[in-house]
């Protein structure tokens, strides 16, 4: 049997992977110039940044930790110090910053998860009547929009787009350290264990993986020209004309991906279920910018600061610059002295991917100037950020689960059942950290889903031979 994995991130790896070791022969067809996907660490400072995933989520049933753990690549992270500081620099006292993320914390845990609502409904309901967030209701605000941002809730235009209560069923966090990093090597080193090139390179897997070859067409059910030049049931055409067939095929680009292109990929077009779990699930922007410094001028490594926006400083920042007040954090870096990450979400995300790194740095020195006024900043030495929205292969950071998927019968099961020619053996399969039924949006979700895709491959065609 022949396969064509579409995509080179975590779950095309693992897919590719998993066939090569059981002997089945695949391709993997990657549009990008490199592997990795959302897995993407640079050189900067003194060692490498994650741009993309940073951290391995959980230990027990988390594949990425089943994979790199034994190779002690894994490290935990130190207790870290919190400030929480206004927009005008001033300090929350931690015992009001807690009393308030508990109360938010606790209205969520017991929320109806079927209620139809979605996350963010659910607390600003919650502020008109919780104690804890009626005390002081304009500190209250600064927590719930920071809440939204840190938990990507989504849905500041619409809130049936937000992230649904009930999504919060449907996601299983494995139990174990949230945090743990790679101990500055990045998590690419995922994509090295994978391949097997870690820790003897020279034990690296054959795998048949074509950089450079943006699949545009697939046509997968269709005997007609133009697009079927042999018998094959899954005829691929790249941008550059290449062409490939296979008897299966695993997509594993991501949902945002999907949404823009499925009308144009998919030949025969796909399934209307399928088409509506494409459109109804979301994908959040997350996006990063790296801060490098001299050396550390913060009291304490790890740290994290936790920025809390008034509408009176949010003014500050208008036009080419609002962006900057969708910065809801600056953290310490693991294994990287010299750093800060500040993370950005959202429409900002998107407005500032649109900025050049000059106005980037600028607006990140003038959020400095204001919230960061009692501490002494040091000057900016250098900036790196990421650009996931506008980045065409990924449009967009994550997927997460919305009501209006829900009210419309939408899940990520229903995206991630094969389509067959009518013979039942699957011809296209759908992996990637969105189809994970329940750990999508981490890389352990979209290992899984590679692995699950092929295994049902494998298991098909032991069937019908
Ligand atoms: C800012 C950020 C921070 C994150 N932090 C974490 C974290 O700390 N921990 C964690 O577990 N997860 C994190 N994630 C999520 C994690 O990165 C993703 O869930 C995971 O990497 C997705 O893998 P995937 O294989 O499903 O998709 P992708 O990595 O998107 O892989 C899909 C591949 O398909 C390719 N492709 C797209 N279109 C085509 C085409 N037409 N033809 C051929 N190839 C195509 C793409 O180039 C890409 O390589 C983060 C993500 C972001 C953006």
């Amino acid at each position: 049997m022949e396969v064509i994995v579409i995509g080179c991130g975590a779950a095309g790896l693992a897919a590719l992977r998993t066939l090569h070791l059981s002997g089945i022969h695949a391709i993997g067809l990657e549009a990008s110039d490199r592997i990795g996907g959302r897995i993407n660490t640079v050189d900067f400072g003194e060692k490498a940044v994650d741009i993309g995933a940073a951290w391995c989520h959980g230990e027990k049933d988390n594949k990425v930790f089943e994979l790199a753990n034994p190779h002690g690549l894994l490290g935990k992270p130190d207790p870290d110090t919190n400030w929480y500081l206004l927009s005008n620099g001033e300090q929350v006292p931690e015992e009001n910053a807690l009393s308030i993320l508990k109360a938010l914390d606790t209205e969520i845990e017991k929320a109806d998860k079927y209620s139809k609502l979605s996350i963010s409904e659910c607390i600003r309901n919650a502020a008109k009547t919780n104690e804890a967030l009626t005390k002081d209701a304009k500190l209250s605000e600064s927590f719930i929009e920071w809440f939204e941002r840190n938990n990507h809730l989504g849905g500041q235009d619409d809130p049936k787009k937000g992230k649904s209560l009930r999504g919060l069923v449907e996601h299983k966090p494995c139990e174990g350290e949230p945090l743990m990093h790679w101990k500055g090597r990045g998590y690419k080193s995922i994509l090295d264990v994978l391949l097997n090139r870690y820790p003897d390179p020279s034990k690296e897997l054959p795998l048949d993986i074509h950089l450079n070859k943006e699949v545009e067409h697939i046509n997968w059910g269709s005997t007609e020209p133009p697009f079927r030049f042999n018998s094959n049931p899954v005829q691929i055409r790249c941008t550059d004309g290449t062409m490939y067939s296979a008897d299966s095929c695993i997509v594993t680009v991501s949902v945002g991906v999907l949404k823009e292109r499925h009308e144009k990929l998919f030949f025969p077009p796909l399934p209307a279920e399928k088409v509506n779990a494409i459109e109804n699930l979301q994908m959040c922007v997350l996006d990063k910018i790296y801060i490098e410094f001299e050396k550390p001028w913060w009291p304490n490594t790890p740290g994290k600061f936790t920025i809390l926006w008034r509408d009176e400083d949010k003014a500050l920042f208008t036009g080419e610059e609002a962006w900057v007040s969708e910065i809801f954090g600056l953290w310490t870096v693991d294994c990287q002295p010299n750093i800060l990450l500040a993370w950005v979400y959202g429409k900002g995300a998107e407005a500032m991917e649109n900025q050049s790194v000059e106005n980037v740095k600028a607006g990140v020195e003038k959020l400095f100037s204001k919230v960061l006024k009692n501490f002494e900043v040091s000057p900016i030495k250098n900036i790196i950020r990421s650009q996931w929205s506008s980045n065409p292969l990924t449009r967009g950071s994550y997927s997460y689960r919305s009501v209006v998927l829900e009210e419309n019968g939408g899940s990520a099961a229903i995206l991630s059942e094969p389509l067959d020619r009518g013979d039942r053996f699957p011809t296209i399969c759908f992996a990637g950290e969105a189809t994970s039924h329940e750990r999508h949006n981490a890389v352990h979700g979209a290992v899984e889903s590679g692995i699950r895709e092929a295994e049902r491959l494998i298991k098909n065609y032991d069937l019908y031979n």
